[in-house]
This record gives C-alpha cells, structure tokens and sequence, in this order.
C-alpha cells in the first residue's frame, strides 16, 4: 500500500570487492559500517524521498479539500470523485486483497481485468508487491517479518513503514511465501510490466481530465481534487493497518492484535472486521455477517456472483464460527449465545507465540485439511 518502489528490499551492498568495470554508481548502498552485518539486523533506512512525497501529497490534498469545503468545486466534479474513489477501492479490497492475497473467490477474466484496472488507479503498488506484503501480514501478523508491524505504534503502521526500507525478517521470510499462483496471472504480470505509465494515466491524468473535458471543471481545481482524493483513499486503507489492529474488541481470536472496528469498516468498503478477517482470512466477506452497508465489497462480490464473474467463493459455516470463538475469543461476541468458556484460553495464548497457526489464505501450505474440508462441503467448491 504504497506510491510506486517503495517497497525495494535493503540494499546494503559493499562495493569494495568490485573493481572499477564492475562497479555500478546507481545501484543504491548505505554508508560503510565497521560491522554491516551486526547493523544490517535492524537497520531500516529512513527513505527520505518518500518523506518528501508524502508531506507534498498530503499538503495538495488538504488544499483540495478545503476547496471541495469551501464550495469552489462543482458538485458534478465532487460526486465523479466519490464514485472514483469507490472504484478504486474496490479495486483494492475486492482485487488485491480478497481476490489476489487471499485467493477467497475466483474471477473470470473481464471481472480481473475490471478489478486489475481499478487496483491501478489507487497507487498502492502493483497486485503482485501488494499482494506478497500482504501475505506476510498474515503469515507474521504483528512481527518484525510483518510490513506494518503494529507494536510499533499506529505512526509506523499507518504510514511510517512506508517511509523505510524493509526489515530484513520481512524480505528473509517474505521469500518464503508462496507467489506462483499470482505469477501464473496474466492480468497481474501484464500490470506489473506496464504499472508506471498505467498509474500516471488512471490514478493523476484521467480524473483529472476527465471533470475539465466533460464539464468544464476548473483544470487546477481538478487536479488538487484528484489529489485529496488520492491521499483520502490511502489513508482509509492504511486504517486498516493502524486502527483496526489497535482499537476495538476480539471476539473471535484474543490472541492477536486484529480487531473489529466499525469506523474502519465504514471507510474501508467492509475492511474492517479485522479480527475476523485475520482468523478466517480465506473467506470472501471478511467478516462474520454479511452486512452489506457496511462492508460494500462483499455485495459488490455477491453481485457479481450473480452477473457469473465469480465463483468458488468460500465462507466459514455457522459452526466453525462458534467452534473457534469458544476456543479462543474474548468474550465479546455477541452474534450468537453468550459462549461462557470464551476468553480464558485465548489470554492465555496472549503471552505466548501464537503465529505458526496462521495463514495467508485459501491455499497457504500450512492450512489445517480438516479445515479446508469443512470449507469445501459447507461451500460446495468444484475446485481447490
Ligand atoms: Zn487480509
Ligand atoms: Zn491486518
């Protein structure tokens, strides 16, 4: 979730074995260390130039939303945003994230086409780097090996982990997660090859154009519009990293750090049911019920179900649900009969290492059988 490269790996190269032909000027290395590989442990440069584009982005952007407030822009120009805005998001929860990271449906071509397209036009990176960090996410949800690592504080998982290089667990064990199913997309590899002049045209260049040719909407207005629509739009997908693992109740795993938060889940297009979504992070709705204000995406995937673009789409049963709360929640589901036994076993598994039980997603090597099983009868897939 990030503007374009930011999430290259720590270069830390010694160039004092090269000689002059092979010695590279561009390739980026840090400043000589009397012990690189003592340092190199927990050393994550700050990226100063990402520092540089996220205030300028974020001044625009709050210049743009004072002239959204302050009636200087059409409302034609203001409800083109929203819908953009809605695209593109769904681009991202419903492409990226549920599609593409977690494989909890499948889609025919025009629909990831669609939803390839869309994903571009937020400039969060390109699916396949989206996707790997979010794998890791889940797979170390809350280590050093994960991205946004929320026990170090909302700054860092918010938008501070954009600003440095990578820890070196999450590029280490980041290698081991599993991308030859995202690999083998055409869609994803075709985005990747062209993501640079993609993102200048669908994220900056036709939204803005697009009110000015239409109707007339001021060519700068437009422009500082598109920007605070941008930088709105991240900062609601990077709520899901800082808020919904910092604030709200664990009714189905109080082990971990995820939580439920309705504020998310009402800017995040139904991202919000975090701690659901971490304990069954194979199912489509990414939350318990299917509660379409608030969580859009799962109706636009169930709409979509209808129009024949997707199937195979998995969601856990009524039983696996409760099953689970009673064993590890915290006493705060409130969905079904009041389960006594919850909440003791999970805080005891609070202390404790709690994460070789995780997993990405449909298809991580590590899901239990008996678990994919239970999801296969109740949701009567075709297929793996
Ligand atoms: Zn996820
Ligand atoms: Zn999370």
């Amino acid at each position: 979730m990030s503007p374009p490269n930011t999430g290259e790996p720590i270069q830390i190269i010694s160039t004092k074995h090269l000689d002059k032909q092979e010695y590279q000027p561009y390739v980026r290395r840090s400043k000589p260390k009397k012990d690189d590989a003592k340092d190199s442990e927990s050393f994550q440069k700050i990226v100063w130039r990402n520092v540089l584009i996220f205030v300028v982005l974020h001044s625009l952007a709050l210049y743009g939303i004072w002239l959204s407030l302050s009636g200087q822009v059409t409302w034609k120009t203001l409800l083109f945003s929203l819908v953009y805005l809605s695209g593109a998001s769904t681009g991202v929860t419903g492409g990226a994230h549920r599609l593409w990271s977690h494989k909890t449906y499948k889609a025919k071509l025009p629909f990831r086409i669609w939803l390839m397209l869309w994903q571009t036009a937020a400039l969060q990176n390109d699916i396949h780097e989206w996707s790997r960090d979010h794998r890791a996410h889940h797979k170390f949800t809350d280590t050093d090996a994960d991205p946004h690592n929320s026990n170090r504080g909302f700054f860092f998982c918010h938008i501070g982990w954009l600003m440095m290089r990578k820890h070196q667990d999450v590029i280490a064990k980041g290698k081991a997660i599993d991308m030859s199913d995202i690999e083998a997309d055409p869609v994803v590899m075709w985005q990747r090859k062209y993501y640079v002049p993609l993102v200048v045209v669908l994220t900056f260049l036709l939204p803005t154009y697009i009110p000015v040719y239409f109707w007339n909407e001021n060519l700068r207005t437009s422009f500082y519009v598109c920007i605070a629509r941008y930088v709105l739009q991240l900062n609601g997908t990077w709520c899901v990293n800082s808020a919904a693992h910092l604030w709200g109740g664990r009714p189905y795993d109080g082990s971990i750090n995820p939580r439920e938060n309705v504020f998310v889940s009402t800017i995040g297009y139904g991202e919000g049911w975090h701690n659901y979504h971490h304990t069954f992070p194979w199912d489509y709705k990414a939350a318990e019920l299917g509660n379409y204000r608030l969580n859009f995406t799962t109706a636009l995937l169930n709409f979509m179900r209808y129009a024949g673009q997707v199937y195979d789409l998995k969601t856990a049963s009524a039983e696996m649900i409760r099953k689970r709360v009673a064993r590890t929640g915290d006493g705060s589901w409130s969905n079904g009969p009041k389960i006594e036994e919850a909440g003791d076993e999970a805080q005891a598994k609070v202390e404790g290492h709690h994460h070789k039980d995780m997993v990405w997603g449909w298809g991580d090597k590590d899901m239990a059988e008996e678990e994919m099983e239970d999801v296969r009868a109740f949701n009567n897939l075709m297929e793996d």
